[in-house]
């Protein structure tokens, strides 16, 4: 008999432990709840990827100059004729202002006229602004970088070197040659202009 109790208690013991073991699933089943707020912490971290990468760069000045090209670009000077780096130049490639990097002529567009200065019958479209210049007791057309004002040459017509009648005279300081396969420089815009 007191084997069969002991039996019996071991198998009612077994019972409690079975109950007591069988109330914790459904506390387990409760468990996978518990991700739900997971997507929480996403959000944030989508919020703060737009600040990951570096912010754009801002210009804060052109192309620094030395005193000759300053003395060309910003006080309207003229460099010596036959003396520009660019003056015979035939390569292919992209003329850029040496001040702001705009693109001014082409190569397509640049032609001999002898007067010793590089000459183009046509500007790339909006790269050019004309003034009216009166200095030196001359009518002449001033022209000048669209986005940084710099000073290029001066323009003329109906002197008969090409078919457009046109010649932009400018000097070889003022810009600078990109060959055909080199890249362009990114344009200096200021956010001040
Ligand atoms: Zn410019």
């Amino acid at each position: 008999m007191r084997t069969n109790l002991t039996r019996l208690a071991a198998a009612l013991t077994g019972l409690l432990l079975a109950g007591c073991s069988g109330a914790e699933p459904p506390r387990a089943a409760a468990a996978p709840v518990v991700p739900a707020p997971v997507p929480a912490p996403v959000v944030p971290a989508l919020a703060e990827n737009p600040s990951m990468p570096p912010p754009e760069p801002t210009p804060s000045a052109y192309n620094p100059l030395n005193a000759e090209e300053a003395r060309v670009l910003l006080r309207k000077g003229t460099e010596r004729p036959g003396i520009g780096e660019y003056t015979d130049l035939e390569a292919a490639g992209t003329y850029i202002c040496r001040q702001c990097n705009a693109e001014l002529y082409r190569s397509e567009d640049k032609f001999h006229s002898g007067c010793g200065w590089p000459s183009f019958d046509d500007e790339i479209a909006g790269a050019v602004e004309r003034h009216d210049d009166s200095t030196l007791g001359m009518q002449r057309i001033e022209i000048v970088c669209a986005n940084c004002k710099g000073h290029l040459g001066h323009v003329f017509h109906g002197e008969g070197f090409t078919a457009k009648d046109t010649r932009h005279c400018v000097n070889s300081i003022s810009m600078r040659f990109v060959p055909k396969h080199e890249p362009v420089p990114p344009k200096i815009v200021l956010r001040s202009r």
